[in-house]
């Protein structure tokens, strides 16, 4: 996970300050130093610290911070609201066109994961009600076609191609489709280098004259640092971008990039890729950035994320099976997936607040929830319903079936019988008053 070197480094440099009580002038200044030295150990760029540092220690050595009952948390405060300025302040948005169809030119390096993003970026607007429509210009990179069609399809998202024609004419022509057959959002992925080079930019350049994007979004990977804020320079000075979507947050990256974009080049990230699947993928919010990077948790971004896999009516659905007592091993099934919908394990158990530098001790096993998921498949419609039907000789078929041993189906049944019991407890009579009565 990005940032986490980080945000060790800024915590204990708070943890110091937070040991002194009250603090002096020399106390700030030697903490922002500390401070300092680990964002340029991040890959911030130079000047971007040399600024942030100099604008927090104005704020904090003066009179109302330090004279304060909690000078330390003050100046955690400013140092957050300081980052959350520096990555932006406002929550960007893409730039929808007034008269649809919008079209959002994706642009990037090879490999960068423009698209991945693509795919990603149409699914979340269909999501949003959206009919986008993929165009396939990267007409270079064998297979780059063949590739956005599996993740268009994936995505659920019809990719208009024409093979290895012109890409600028296969862009219009895409347009031209989008507008007949009543595409509101036209996303072009467009050929990558491997390195910045005229033609490149040259074919972008006239792909924008043809198509005129309300968008022009550069994929940038984030593993590659201040590389990529250079990458980002380059791309905006010779074709303009509007904005940035940072991709390979969840690589184990340390995240600079994502703090120097906005001050190097004026243009904002809109959104984050954090993983292969086609929902590690965020809108990117600076101030819950800012509060992942001083280790405070990210829990919006964590409730966003389960109200995108579970819907209110599958809420109500499921409280409803609670109460009758009808919860079985389909339901769990079920709730599994929407989980794994989710993204990995250890990039939702990061999220909470004071796990985040734990996790990457922790040994997660992203094995399990496939495991349990394997048993439940193998067992038959009945003993999914009534899994206390399983007897000995079931249980030795659903481990062979699923691959797994009679004490991982033995350890799952006790899990799922405990939880019945818990579910039990909660929607039973006694407890219906009980909870009547703490609401009130
Ligand atoms: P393109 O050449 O810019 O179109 O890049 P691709 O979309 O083909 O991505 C290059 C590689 O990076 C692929 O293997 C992707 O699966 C992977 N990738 C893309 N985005 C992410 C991300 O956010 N996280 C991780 N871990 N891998 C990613």
């Amino acid at each position: 996970m990005a940032f986490e070197g980080l945000s060790e480094k800024l915590n204990n440099v708070f943890k110091k300050l937070k040991s002194r009580g009250k603090l002096t002038e020399s106390d700030v200044k030697e903490a922002m130093r500390e401070v300092r030295l680990a964002l340029l150990e991040a890959d911030v760029s130079y000047k971007v610290v040399k600024d942030f540092v100099k604008s927090v220690t104005e704020r904090a050595v003066g009179e109302e911070v330090l004279a304060s009952l909690t000078p330390a948390q003050q100046v955690i405060k400013i140092v957050n609201e300081e980052l959350v300025s520096l990555m932006g302040n406002s929550n960007a948005r893409i730039n929808m066109a007034s008269k649809p169809p919008t079209v959002i030119m994706m642009c990037g390096l090879q490999g960068s994961g423009k698209t991945t993003h693509a795919a990603k970026l149409a699914k979340l607007l269909k999501k949003e009600g959206h009919r986008p429509l993929l165009a396939a210009c990267d007409i270079y990179r064998p297979a780059a076609i063949n590739q956005l069609q599996v993740v268009g399809g994936k995505a659920d998202v019809k990719v208009f191609e024409m093979g290895q024609t012109d890409p600028v004419v296969i862009a219009k022509k895409a347009l031209s489709y989008a507008k007949d057959y009543g595409h509101d959002i036209l996303i072009i992925d467009t050929a990558g280098r491997l390195h910045i080079d005229e033609a490149l930019m040259d074919e972008l350049v006239n792909i924008k004259k043809e198509t005129q994007p309300d968008e022009i979004m550069l994929v940038v990977d984030a593993m590659t640092g201040q590389d990529a804020v250079n990458v980002a320079k380059a791309f905006d000075d010779a074709v303009g971008i509007t904005g940035v979507l940072m991709s390979k947050l969840d690589s184990d990256t340390r995240g600079g990039a994502a703090l120097s974009v906005l001050s190097v080049t004026g243009k904002p990230i809109k959104f984050v890729g954090m993983g292969e699947k086609l929902d590690d993928f965020e809108q990117f919010h600076p101030e819950r950035m800012a509060s992942r990077i001083l280790g405070m948790g990210d829990v919006l971004t964590l409730i966003e994320k389960a109200e995108n896999v579970m819907t209110q009516k599958d809420a109500e659905k499921l409280t409803k099976k609670f109460k009758e007592n009808k919860f079985d091993m389909d339901d769990l099934l079920d709730q599994m997936k929407q989980i794994k919908r989710m993204g990995s394990m250890k990039s939702i158990l990061s999220m909470l607040p004071g796990v985040g530098d734990k996790i990457k001790e922790a040994d997660i096993d992203e094995g399990q929830l496939g495991r349990i998921e394997a048993m439940i498949t193998s067992m038959t419609k009945e003993e999914r319903s009534k899994p206390s039907i399983i007897n000995p000789s079931r249980k030795k078929r659903i481990a062979n079936g699923s691959g797994t041993k009679v004490e991982d189906v033995n350890r799952l049944l006790k899990q799922f019988d405990q939880m019945q019991k818990v579910m039990k407890q909660f929607t039973g009579k006694n407890n219906k008053m009980s909870l009547r009565k703490a609401r009130k």
